[in-house]
């Protein structure tokens, strides 16, 4: 029960990653939120935590929308009172490659995957510094990783590094009350990359040391760690989930 007596919001928590922390956190205590564009993702995750006896409130919401976000930190602080834990998880990639990619892209993989966590991050800290502790855990990329860009993807992988220094920055301005990390997972088994080519799957795995892709599971708990008072004295760093496929080879 590591999260116990803790509340905890996880954006775009309707599935994959951000569903399997949203369940491991109830798991472990916390009373839980999550945040999602669409609603029926969000309804199976709280039936799921239902069948095992835990709660989970879904908040409809848009994070690129800051009266929308701002609404649901209302709601969410009328039903758990305080805001211990927000986990930046909501995240799109629209592939495409160099000279088909256009600025329509840039600037919707910007708004959700940077600005969605500047507004997220800045609603939560308004009753988070008050209270004098919080986590914040914002969720990049192994594509965000200096030497690991890819084909296709590069306003994500922009995106995913511009995570990595805006949780820098926010770590020093919200000291020393509130800690703000990122994990960055590698490839993971989730609906986001489920419609790759098998090839490109089967070169994820074959490049990581570990063998295998991540289950949503392996990142939910790096994302537990940073949330938890294990991690009360780590703040502006970066936790990479990659199963080694960072490692350079000799
Ligand atoms: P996913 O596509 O399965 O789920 C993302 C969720 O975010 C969806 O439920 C979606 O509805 C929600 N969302 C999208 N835009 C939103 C918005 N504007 N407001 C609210 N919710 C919104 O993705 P995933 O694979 O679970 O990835 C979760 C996070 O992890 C993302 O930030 C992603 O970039 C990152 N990540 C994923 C992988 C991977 O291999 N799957 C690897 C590295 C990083």
């Amino acid at each position: 029960m590591r999260l116990k007596d803790k509340t905890a919001l996880i954006t775009g928590a309707g599935r994959g990653i951000g569903a399997a922390t949203a369940l491991l956190f109830a798991e472990e205590g916390a009373r839980v939120g999550i945040l999602d564009l669409r609603p029926e993702g969000m309804d199976k995750v709280a039936a799921t935590a239902q069948q095992k006896g835990l709660a989970i409130k879904a908040f409809r919401g848009d994070v690129t929308q800051k009266d929308q976000v701002a609404r649901v930190l209302e709601e969410f602080i009328a039903a758990f009172g305080r805001i211990d834990i927000l986990v930046n998880n909501a995240g799109i990639v629209i592939p495409r490659p160099f000279f088909e990619k256009t600025a329509e892209d840039w600037e919707k993989t910007l708004a959700v995957n940077v600005i969605g966590i500047f507004l997220c991050a800045q609603a939560a800290a308004r009753y988070m510094l008050p209270q004098k502790s919080g986590k914040i855990v914002n969720i990049s990329s192994i594509r965000g990783i200096d030497h690991c860009g890819r084909e296709g993807v590069m306003d994500y992988s922009a995106s995913k590094t511009a995570v990595i220094g805006l949780t820098k920055t926010m770590a020093k301005e919200l000291a020393p009350y509130v800690n703000v990390n990122t994990v960055a997972p590698g490839h993971t088994k989730t609906e986001m990359t489920a419609p790759l080519p098998e090839e490109v799957k089967r070169n994820m795995i074959e490049g990581a040391y570990l063998k295998r892709m991540a289950e949503p599971e392996d990142i939910a708990k790096a994302i537990l760690f940073m949330a938890s008072n294990d991690a009360d004295f780590i703040t502006g760093q970066v936790l990479l989930v990659d199963g080694g496929f960072s490692l350079k080879r000799t």
